[in-house]
């Protein structure tokens, strides 16, 4: 075999001096970018490999545990992660109780109330990842009373039977993440103006659900029909956590507790305190005024408000979590051999720009994609980059390029 003059990674062809660490091998070389590469298919293989489904939390596990994950991965939500941890730790005392016992645990499914982008689907996701027990999310959107044109209620189990590849006693004891519950409400009392006029049929369908029965499930979801098999699952032990923004509550809030929110309306920074208030004391009663039926909200015992997010928060979202944005792109970028860096004003202008065209958490993503396109495009090509030091210039330029009305629709 004719010898190079001059080793290099015998996977990606870079040369010596353009890795930071060449290891030789009998046959050839790999550099660390590949070591990378290669450890974390490595992972992603064995735990396909070994994933398995837990119904018990260790006896280890308390409620601050819960919390403390998930400060890991979600920013600020402070109360509405404790309830969250304590719902979840009753939910496995429940499903240990004995079956002879007098008093009998019910269910604490959860109803997070919070404005869209504030982190309810994140809770939720996160929370079955302490688990490590199925995880489906549905948009109650999608559901229609039986006989209408739309799915069936009973296909939310079909999405968590998919995740868990159709094994039944997984699925048993999954969690499903009900979005937008706020567009069944009923037509009537509430302030909303969109809204799904079967609102009050699909939440009758799903009481059953909620509160734990058996339910002939069309494997493949959409609407039953007579020819299909079914697979029969008990939803006794599936926690359920519904979310929404409940657009308008506030509104109803203010007006149980009898101050007109218009009163003290001067400008905008007051409107968002108001807001902001009002919605940390939101109570059941608010619910049946917005249009959920009593019997609905008594089967979503648990009831968490979710925090605007504000410039600290929204900041920290960028940086702190575990798998936080600017991380995952600096991860991107160093696995072609480049450092990546945000500089303090770069950090501050993007959180500005989310705040301004009222993007959120979810904003923040699209924003940095406009900024980072270029780059992640060109940089791969030049192998000669070692650095790219993201400045509020650079970010102020890409945006420049962008179309605002683009990110808004992300
Ligand atoms: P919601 O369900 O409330 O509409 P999501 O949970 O889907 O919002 O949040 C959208 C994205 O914004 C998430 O993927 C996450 O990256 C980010 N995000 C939102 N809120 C938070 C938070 N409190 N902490 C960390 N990240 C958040």
């Amino acid at each position: 075999m004719k010898k190079e003059m001059e080793p290099s990674c015998s996977f990606c062809g870079r040369k010596k001096k353009e890795t930071q660490i060449l290891i030789s091998g009998i046959e050839g070389h790999i550099c660390e970018n590949c070591v990378n590469q290669a450890q974390q298919i490595i992972d992603e293989e064995l735990f396909q490999k070994h994933k398995k489904f837990q119904f018990n939390l260790p006896n280890t596990v308390k409620p601050r545990d819960i919390k403390k994950f998930l400060d890991g991965y979600v920013i600020g939500q402070d109360e509405a992660k404790r309830y969250i941890s304590v719902a979840v730790y009753n939910h496995y005392k429940r499903l240990n109780q004995s079956k002879n016992d007098e008093v009998e645990i019910e269910k604490s499914n959860i109803l997070m109330v919070g404005q869209t982008g504030t982190g309810k689907t994140l809770l939720a996701k996160t929370i079955a990842k302490f688990l490590n027990v199925p995880f489906a999310i549905v948009d109650a959107t999608v559901f229609t009373e039986a006989g209408y044109v739309g799915e069936d209620v009973e296909s939310i189990l079909s999405r968590l039977l998919q995740v868990c590849n159709y094994d039944v006693n997984a699925a048993q004891h999954g969690i499903i993440y009900i979005d937008e519950i706020d567009k069944i409400a009923r037509k009537g009392d509430n302030p909303s103006i969109t809204r799904d006029v079967s609102g009050e049929g699909v939440q009758q369908a799903m009481l059953k659900l909620l509160e734990g029965t058996e339910v002939l499930v069309p494997p493949q979801g959409g609407r039953k029909h007579p020819e299909q098999k079914m697979v029969k699952v008990d939803t006794t032990n599936i926690l359920f956590i519904c979310g929404g923004a409940f657009e308008g509550i506030d509104k109803v809030i203010a007006s149980r507790m009898n101050q007109s929110k218009v009163g003290f309306k001067k400008g905008k920074e007051k409107d968002k305190f108001d807001k902001d208030n009002f919605l940390s004391h939101i109570s059941p009663l608010d619910l049946r005024t917005f249009g959920l039926i009593p019997e609905l909200i008594g089967r979503v015992p648990v009831l968490v408000h979710l925090d605007p997010l504000d410039k600290e928060a929204l900041t920290s979202i960028l940086v702190e979590p575990k798998n936080a944005l600017l991380k995952q792109y600096k991860k991107i970028f160093k696995a072609d051999g480049i450092q990546l860096n945000f500089d303090d004003e770069a950090i501050e202008y993007i959180v500005t720009k989310a705040l301004e065209f009222r993007l959120g958490a979810r904003g923040l993503r699209s924003i940095c994609e406009a900024i980072m396109t270029d780059a992640m495009f060109d940089l791969p090509s030049e192998p000669g980059v070692k650095e790219l030091m993201v400045t509020k210039e650079f970010v102020e330029d890409k945006l420049e390029k962008t179309n605002i009305s683009k990110l808004k629709a992300a």
